[in-house]
């Protein structure tokens, strides 16, 4: 629905705009002549100016973010401030704009995504919060592959594949081998899963009977997995 903007603030930012504009204007009479005031001691004041408008910015709440606009791209911004946001973001105006339909103030989002097995109803939710993370939601949608903990097992048993994260985490052991858990983003129940399929190993390091810390590897057959993939 469309917001209705108050009159008073329509006033004040008429006033507000009033006034930046005679003091630009006051600024643009003043960069023609540059090399005149150079002369009468306000180089200053002109160098304070001119770097203001090369490198300076104004930070705008936006769509649940602060974006930092550049005020050598202010103009493009104030005419339309989708485009411009969605640069920032690095999308297309238009995922811009179902982003800004599909998530609330804040800008946080969902969708669901199904589980890959034959059949089965189970979705995941998948929470996105900026259009760039929309956009990866979507693919994983798409063309990822995921299995609820129904299935991943009886996936695996059935045809050998493995759900997105499960790939990822293998190929994080494979990478940084003897990683600790929170390194590799995984859950305690994510390790055993590929530990019960003989893809991940794990190592205990101990000192006077008590676990502190456990490394992870990838086994053999873990990396000829993922040299197949
Ligand atoms: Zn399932």
């Amino acid at each position: 629905m469309e917001q209705q903007v108050s009159t008073s603030h329509v006033e004040a930012a008429q006033r507000i705009l009033a006034d930046t504009v005679d003091a630009l204007r006051d600024i643009e009479v003043m960069l023609e002549k540059h090399s005149a005031i150079d002369c009468d001691g306000r180089a200053g004041h002109l160098d304070l100016i001119t770097k203001m408008l090369v490198g300076g910015g104004v930070d705008m709440f936006y769509r649940g973010t602060y974006l930092r606009i550049p005020l050598a791209r202010l103009g493009p911004w104030l005419r339309d401030p989708a485009v411009s946001a969605a640069r920032n973001f690095g999308v297309e105006k238009t995922a811009f704009g179902q982003w800004s339909d599909i998530s609330n103030e804040q800008g946080v989002g969902s969708t669901v995504q199904a589980c890959g097995y034959p059949g089965c109803q189970m979705t995941k939710t998948i929470i996105f919060e900026d259009p760039a993370q929309m956009a990866a939601a979507e693919r994983s949608k798409s063309s990822g592959l995921w299995f609820c903990h129904h299935h991943r097992l009886a996936a695996w048993q059935k045809s050998g594949v493995l759900g997105d994260k499960f790939v990822e985490i293998l190929a994080q052991m494979n990478m940084m081998p003897g990683a600790s858990r929170t390194k590799l983003a995984a859950t305690k129940q994510d390790m055993e899963f590929l530990e019960s399929i003989g893809l991940g190993r794990v190592t205990q390091v101990s000192k006077r009977g008590a676990t502190i810390t456990s490394k992870y590897y990838a086994t053999e057959s873990g990396v000829a997995y993922l040299d197949k993939l």
